[in-house]
């Protein structure tokens, strides 16, 4: 069996491992039972300021190294974190929850957006455009922004870390990470292999502690320039307007609820497939899972059969037990959400199909459970559960379907089934939505733009529009030449 990564119980700053000392710690558990697993530190604005300082300090050589030195210790540090994927998703499962295999997986998808930037840094280019003037040159150059704050979530603790952290380096940032505090160590272990492949010190610093006065000070430094978040529209809302008081440049990833629509002319396993993965990946929690099935008369009722029977076949335990497919949801209040959004449909004519309770397994653990007869009037149809609920919706024609799909304040992820060309390219134009999988359940990937519309909010991640949110662009007017 491989080793889990050491858990380091402190604060990265200025290259330096900072400890609570007096200060208070927030306790750091395993969801599958609870148990502490170690603790970070409280901190607040002063270690927040510490850490855009050692950042600033940081950016002057880091932005003047060239491109390819950059992308050299950038890769270094995604071999790093694929030489230690094991060791990594066993942190991952015990803070976090999910299963092993999507751990490590997770681990390496990191490593990809590490690498990916790493290969972008090189192609951070500019313009020269003709110029309506003689003797005059049009010069457009991209410059890093500056040092970045990032707020990341619980639910990719690695993964949604890796992308802001290579595209910032990548374009000549420097940064200060605030990790969840439900899943810190994954963060830490990051910080500390960054330090192994040889980035200078203060160009990831990691400060754990109160999240509203982390946030403070990021947006109120002026030494800080740009802020990236991923976490629940609630939260973005809020941030965006505080920073936006400082004139600070935002990013923000939010939260969905995607639907799924299975056309009658579906191939009916694949959908099957594809529902199973888009729903039930980390036990429903990620922003781009689906919230609401919505399927055509004609294959409603073999669809909801087969998803049932794949649904069934489902293992529930500990993360890191083998062939277990779902682990716990992060805390009680991710189980009471399910919950409220099972009692609401089932209370407002939805029937169960399968699940619908907590497992007898105990602790956070809640069975896959699926629902049919869901309508516009229940929670499910609004807001985003965040867990493994699937809810079937019935509807009849193209239109009813595009109407349903976007009838939400929403816009990440949306998925389409059909074997229509026609009606592929028809659904997909009309859905509201920043990422369409047609006859795709899993289409995230380091080489696409990732980013939502609507409330899910604004900027992209990945691909080789990433870099883009980290640069400003410059123009400079050569003159006198002739
Ligand atoms: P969350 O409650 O919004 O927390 C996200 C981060 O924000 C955490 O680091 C949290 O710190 C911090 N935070 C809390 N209060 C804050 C405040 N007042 N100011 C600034 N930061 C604050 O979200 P979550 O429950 O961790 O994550 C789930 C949500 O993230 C879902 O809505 C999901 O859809 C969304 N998500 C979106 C994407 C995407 O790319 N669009 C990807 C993954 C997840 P503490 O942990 O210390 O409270």
């Amino acid at each position: 069996m491989s080793q889990t990564y050491p858990i380091f119980e402190s604060c990265l700053i200025g290259g330096e491992w900072v400890g609570a000392g007096a200060g208070s710690v927030i306790p750091v558990r395993n969801p599958w039972d609870g148990r502490q697993i170690g603790t970070v530190p409280d901190a607040g604005r002063a270690e927040t300021r510490a850490a855009i300082a050692a950042a600033d300090a940081a950016l002057g050589p880091w932005k003047a190294m060239t491109a390819a030195e950059r992308s050299q210790l950038m890769l270094r540090l995604a071999d790093l974190m694929l030489a230690e994927k094991e060791s990594l998703g066993r942190l991952l499962t015990l803070e976090q929850g999910k299963p092993l295999s999507e751990a490590v997986g997770e681990v390496a998808f990191g490593a990809a957006y590490v690498r990916w930037f790493a290969e972008e840094a090189k192609r951070v280019y500019g313009d020269i455009i003709p110029s309506p003037w003689r003797g005059r040159r049009i010069l457009v150059t991209r410059e890093p922004v500056g040092v970045v704050g990032a707020i990341t979530p619980w639910n990719f603790p690695n993964s949604m870390i890796a992308r802001k952290l290579g595209a910032a380096l990548a374009a000549g940032c420097t940064m200060v990470i605030k990790p969840a505090s439900q899943t810190p160590f994954s963060a830490l272990a990051v910080g500390d292999l960054a330090l192994k492949a040889g980035l200078p010190a203060g160009v990831v610093n990691i400060v754990t502690g109160k999240a509203a006065e982390i946030a403070a000070e990021m947006c109120e430094n002026p030494r800080l320039r740009k802020i990236s978040f991923t976490g629940s529209t609630e939260v973005g809302r809020r941030l965006a307007a505080q920073a936006s008081a400082h004139l600070k440049r935002t990013s923000m990833e939010l939260g969905g609820n995607a639907p799924f629509v299975v056309f009658d002319d579906a191939d009916i396993e694949a959908a099957v497939n594809g529902a199973m993965v888009s729903k039930f990946r980390n036990s429903g929690q990620t922003c781009v899972c689906t919230n609401r099935f919505l399927v055509q008369s004609g294959i409603h009722d073999a669809f909801v059969a087969r998803f049932s029977k794949a649904i069934g076949e489902l293992k529930l335990g500990n993360g890191l037990e083998p062939g277990v497919a779902q682990g716990p949801l992060i805390d009680e209040s991710a189980v009471l959400k399910v919950e409220a959004h099972v009692a609401d449909a089932l209370g407002k004519g939805a029937i169960l199909v399968r699940g619908g309770r907590r497992s007898s397994l105990g602790g956070s653990l809640y069975e896959p459970t699926l629902v049919t007869g869901a309508n516009s009037q229940m929670l499910v149809a609004g807001d985003e559960t965040f867990g493994p609920l699937a809810a079937v919706f019935r509807f009849e024609t193209e239109a009813e379907a595009i109407a349903l799909a976007n009838a939400t304040e929403y816009g990440l992820a949306a998925y389409l089934y059909t074997r229509d060309l026609a009606r592929a390219f028809r659904v997909s134009e009309a859905l509201e939505y920043g990422l369409v999988g047609v006859n795709e359940g899993l289409i995230t990937t380091e080489a696409a733009p990732f980013g939502g519309y609507k409330d899910s909010g604004f900027g992209k991640e990945g691909s080789k529009y990433g870099v883009e949110d980290y640069v400003n662009m410059k123009y400079t007017c050569l003159g006198g030449l002739g």
